[in-house]
């Protein structure tokens, strides 16, 4: 069986992100989404929060799990079987930093390999920084994150805070 891991913070699960999910769904039997805790972020969800707002977006996608984890990626990645790591590409930025993690992963799990796959062009601009400071404007965010989500952010965001006037 064919696994793939796609490691992430997914604060919040974006357009993009779900782009690549499904995509990469059809190229494996069995892709597992994983929520990575990094200790060094303040996240605006809680790791079991951004499970949930995963799994709300991908239940109609059969051979997709979704987990959280705070082990190093190829460990994880190995624990569950997995053969492939998938990262999205959006911008010549992203590159450095996933070439480097991506050799390094290769040194301590020489049986893994990283797979890089390109943004989709509408997305390349999308992060869940993004989303966030439009959240916090106040700004209509169905062309940036999965409709199920979209009160949950707000909710989470305005949680008492004032809404920024535009
Ligand atoms: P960010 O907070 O920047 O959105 P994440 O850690 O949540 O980053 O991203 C998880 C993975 O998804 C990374 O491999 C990242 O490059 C990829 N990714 C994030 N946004 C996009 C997008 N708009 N298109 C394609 N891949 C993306």
């Amino acid at each position: 069986m064919n696994i793939a891991f796609y490691p992430g913070s997914f604060d919040p699960i974006t357009l993009g992100h779900l782009n690549i999910i499904r995509r990469s769904s059809r190229l494996f039997d069995k892709l597992h989404v994983c929520v990575m805790v990094n200790s060094a972020k303040q996240p605006l969800f809680t790791a079991e929060e951004r499970v949930e707002l995963i799994e709300r977006t991908v239940k109609h996608l059969g051979n997709v799990f979704v987990d959280t984890s705070n082990e190093l990626v190829v460990k994880h990645a190995k624990a569950l079987g997995a053969s492939v790591i998938i990262k999205g590409l959006r911008a010549v930025s992203d590159f450095d930093k996933e070439f480097q993690m991506a050799l390094a992963n290769k040194i301590i799990a020489p049986q893994i390999e990283t797979l890089f796959m390109t943004s989709s062009s509408k997305y390349t601009y999308l992060s869940s920084t993004v989303v966030k400071e439009m959240a916090r404007y106040g700004t209509d965010l169905s062309e940036f994150v999965p409709h199920q989500i979209i009160d949950d952010i707000m909710r989470k965001m305005h949680n008492g805070e004032k809404r920024v006037s535009q």
